[in-house]
């Protein structure tokens, strides 16, 4: 009889999660839609929408249009300042801070170079944490950090970012030795990963497929892989690092010692280097050159289309592996490959039929990503620190 009761009882729990869960990641769903699609008993799904009213997580939009007016065709909401999260992009260039909302949303607040000095760094992210929490009325309840290298999620620990030369950084220890009474809850990730779930949330072309990749293209090739529906991080949260794949062992060392990696071949430094091999590019900074070089490639220049094309050679082979040892349903190329036009994007899926098995090659889509580059990131933290508070809250 006592187990039977804890069973209900959990049961209730995770019923509420699942309909909060729901109207977060479909916000305009109504009662009637999650009957359907919980299985639920209509006045169960009341009785919970009511609870989560109390609680000030939900509200009513208004009425979806439909042929059964009524209480159970009215749109729910998340109630966007039921809690926040401060959220830090981290690049090897630039930072970006910015304020997660329950709803999902972020508002971006700073933009400043990334201190290569990783102590220095730590400053001048503690004075904004501070500032802005003195600032707000309802305090956040974490920080979160989306970091382009290898971390410890468990330990909040980085383990190593190449480009910056960052080794064995523990990020809360660095954060409580400069905030008094620092009680957030801090939450790291690696940038890939965080695309990917944030892609997963609201990109409507990948809603329904459980499989994919997310390669994250910038100085470094970082990546995340989905499986069934699930982030697969491996035991370490080293799995998905595409760019570590050998392809030619007698290649160029790589910063992770080996040689040929992928990253050797299509990181976007390796191919500014090549062009300016050449010809200067007339701009300054990474991303700001790699913009200019795809310019110059639609636009024709000769030595821009030798050096993409050059460059595409080694990432269809990296895609083509990649497919036949994961047979997506997916591939977002993200990052800076953002900035890589249509055509690009063509000749890979084009590209992608011949290079890797049948049928894994035809059936597998590349494309582009629905969020840009730093929002990606931050919203992909957002959804994971709401995903984690929606979980403590609760009960
Ligand atoms: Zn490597």
């Amino acid at each position: 009889m006592k187990s039977k009761s804890i069973n209900a009882l959990k049961m209730g729990v995770s019923n509420k999660i699942i309909i909060m869960d729901l109207i977060r990641y479909e916000p305009g769903i109504t009662r009637r839609e999650i009957a359907a699609r919980t299985g639920l008993n209509p006045s169960t799904v009341t009785n919970i929408i009511n609870s989560l009213k109390e609680m000030n997580f939900v509200f009513e939009t208004g009425k979806k249009s439909t042929q059964n007016p009524g209480r159970n065709s009215i749109k729910l909401g998340i109630m966007k300042e039921a809690a926040s999260v401060f959220v830090f992009h981290i690049n090897v260039e630039d930072t970006i801070f910015g304020i997660g909302y329950m709803d999902n949303s972020v508002e971006i607040l700073q933009h400043f170079s990334t201190e290569n000095d990783p102590s220095a760094f730590f400053d001048k992210i503690s004075e904004i944490i501070k500032k802005y929490y003195a600032r707000m009325s309802k305090k956040p309840f974490g920080v979160s950090f989306s970091f382009p290298g290898i971390v410890d999620r468990l330990h909040n620990k980085i383990n190593i970012i190449p480009h910056l030369g960052w080794k064995g950084i523990a990020v809360e220890e660095e954060l409580k030795k400069r905030i008094d009474g620092f009680d957030l809850r801090v939450r790291i990730a690696n940038e890939a990963k965080l695309s990917l779930k944030s892609e997963k949330a609201v990109n409507s072309a990948i809603k329904d497929k459980i499989n994919g990749i997310y390669l994250y293209l910038s100085q470094g090739v970082g990546g995340a892989v989905l499986i069934n529906d699930t982030i697969y991080t491996g035991s370490n949260f080293i799995a998905g690092e595409i760019g570590h794949m050998s392809i030619n062992k007698n290649g160029p060392i790589c910063r992770c010692g080996n040689r040929g990696c992928l990253e050797t071949y299509i990181g976007v430094d390796v191919l500014i280097r090549q062009y300016e091999e050449q010809k200067k590019i007339p701009a300054s900074g990474v991303r700001e050159k790699f913009k200019k070089l795809m310019a110059l490639y639609i636009e024709g220049d000769e030595t821009a289309v030798e050096t993409v094309e050059d460059m595409l050679t080694f990432m269809d082979q990296g895609i083509a592996n990649i497919t036949n040892i994961y047979n997506p349903d997916f591939i977002i190329i993200g990052g800076m490959g953002c900035e890589f036009p249509k055509s690009i994007f063509d000749r890979l899926n084009e590209r992608i039929k011949s290079k890797a098995l049948t049928p894994a090659g035809d059936n597998v889509l590349i494309i582009p990503p629905s969020v840009d580059e730093a929002l990606t990131t931050l919203q992909g933290s957002t959804i994971e620190a709401m995903d984690e508070y929606v979980r403590r809250v609760i009960v």
